[in-house]
Formats: C-alpha cells, structure tokens, sequence
C-alpha cells in the first residue's frame, strides 16, 4: 500500500443515500460598503448522507465560509441551506442554536477543548449543554473508540495536540450527530496524529452512518473522503468523486488550478 493514502478501498456512492445537507445557489458577501468581499457565488451542492466530503481551495476561496453557512453558523446573503430536513432560512437563532446542539458536531483546527474541564466532560459537554445526561457505558466506550480511555481524567493541557483533537471529535460525535463539520482538523498536527483523526472520521462515517464535511489543504487528508470539492474564488470549480479521489489525482488538480 502506498503510505501516503488512506488505508480504505470501498468508496461510499455519492448518490441514491439521500442527501444530508443540501445547499442551494449560496451567495455570501462579508461587511458592506467599501469593505464588502464576496466569499461564495453561486454555491450549490448536495452532500450524501452517510458520506464522507473534503472541501479544498487556496486561501480565501470560501471554504469556512461554506462549511459555516452549511452548519447554520453563518446566515448565506442569499440562497438555502436544507439540513436534517429543515430549511435554515426559516429557522430563528434559537431553534438554528438547538439544532446545532442536538444533529451537528463540530471539529476545529485548534480543538476549542474547555481547559478546566477533565477529556470525559469534555466530551459530554454537548450532552450536559441538552440538559441529557451522558450514558456512562456509551461515553467510555466513545472514549475508547477515540484512545482516551485512560486519559479521561486528565485536563486537555495534559494531553498531546493529537490526543486533544481526538477528544474533539469525540466531542462532537457524542450526540450521535447527523452531519460533523470539520474545519482542517488536522491543520495543526504531525501527519501521524493527523491520521488518527482522520481514521476516526472515516469511522464515523463507515460505521455509524455519519455525514462528514471536512475542509483541509492537504491532499493527503482530502484523500480520505469519498468526494473532494475544490473551490476557487467563491465557487466550485472542480469535483473528484470514488477513486478519484487519490492525494496525487487531488493535488494534480489544486495544481492545475494554480497555473
Ligand atoms: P478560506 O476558508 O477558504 O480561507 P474564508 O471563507 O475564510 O476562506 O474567506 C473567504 C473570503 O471572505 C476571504 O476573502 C476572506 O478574507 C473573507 N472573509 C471571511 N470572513 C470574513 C469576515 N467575517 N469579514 C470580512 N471578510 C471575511
Ligand atoms: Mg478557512
């Protein structure tokens, strides 16, 4: 096997699942005036439940911008984002904060762990803010799942920036969430640590049905996904799908795109 791809062969189809989150014609101009920089133009795509997706494009083309209006972070300029069935647009911010809370995890490049609280309350956290309490067996067994069993009394300054981010994901997938958002989550990691995040990713998605939307510049991380979108510029203007979807197939076409 070529070390720098991922160890999965059986690629998820990209369509017939149905779709998780669909967004439609995304515009999204940030400020006003004199100041106003337009970050998507015309963005549409369905992301098939139970897939895996990485977003890609240089610096400034609109990926978290993309990923925040998918996940009801950010309200697009115009245009519809339909997740778990719901049309965002006509949500109000506290129905748009429940369902953050309750269908969506969350992975930042910088963890975004609380410093105060043990890795095992970390992880319950998004249950404890539901006002569920944690099913013991399932936060340990979450815990295992992620290698930090032995490590959930420990505080995140203790751990590793890997071990601190598999806390994370192990955060965000603690609710059972219908779609994760990840915004390069291995961005600040050695490309080992990175890995362990990214196979458990595709472990969400291969084993509990997870829909995950991961933006990342690195092709060897895109290259976990089942499909790849490249945007450039506020668009999509590329889309690699199944096999296609090798790090040197993914950065022959960021490549090209730079020329
Ligand atoms: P990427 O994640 O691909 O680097 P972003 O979505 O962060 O891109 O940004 C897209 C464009 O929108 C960039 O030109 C960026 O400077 C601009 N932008 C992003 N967020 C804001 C903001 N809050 N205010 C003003 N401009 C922004
Ligand atoms: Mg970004």
């Amino acid at each position: 096997m070529n070390a720098t791809q991922p160890p999965h062969i059986v690629y998820k189809p990209v369509t017939g699942r149905g779709i998780a989150v669909d967004v439609r014609s995304l515009h999204k101009v940030h400020g006003r005036g004199e100041r106003a920089v337009t970050a998507l133009r015309d963005v549409s795509h369905g992301f098939a439940a139970g897939s895996f997706t990485a977003v890609m494009g240089p610096s400034g083309s609109g990926k978290t911008t993309l990923l925040h209006c998918a996940a009801g972070l950010e309200r697009p300029s115009s245009g519809a984002v339909m997740l778990a069935g719901r049309d965002l647009g006509g949500l109000s911010e506290r129905q748009l904060t429940l369902l953050r809370r309750d269908r969506i995890g969350f992975v930042f490049q910088d963890f975004h762990l609380v410093p105060a609280l043990s890795v095992a309350a970390n992880v319950a956290l998004p249950l404890r803010l539901a006002g569920r309490k944690p099913d013991a067996g399932r936060l340990d067994e979450l815990l295992a799942t992620v290698g930090l069993f032995e490590k959930r009394n420990r505080r995140p300054a203790e751990l590793s920036g890997g071990q601190q981010q598999r806390a994370a994901v192990a955060r965000a997938l603690i609710t059972g969430p219908e779609v994760v958002f990840a915004d390069e989550p291995t961005g600040a990691l050695d490309r080992a640590s990175g890995r362990d995040v990214l196979a458990l990713l595709r472990g969400a998605v291969d084993g509990m049905g997870t829909t995950v939307v991961m933006v990342t510049h690195d092709p060897q991380a895109a290259a976990w996904a089942d499909e790849v979108l490249i945007l450039a510029d506020g668009r999509i203007v590329d889309r690699l799908t199944g096999p296609e979807t090798t790090a040197d197939t993914i950065a022959a076409r960021m490549a090209a795109l730079e020329v």
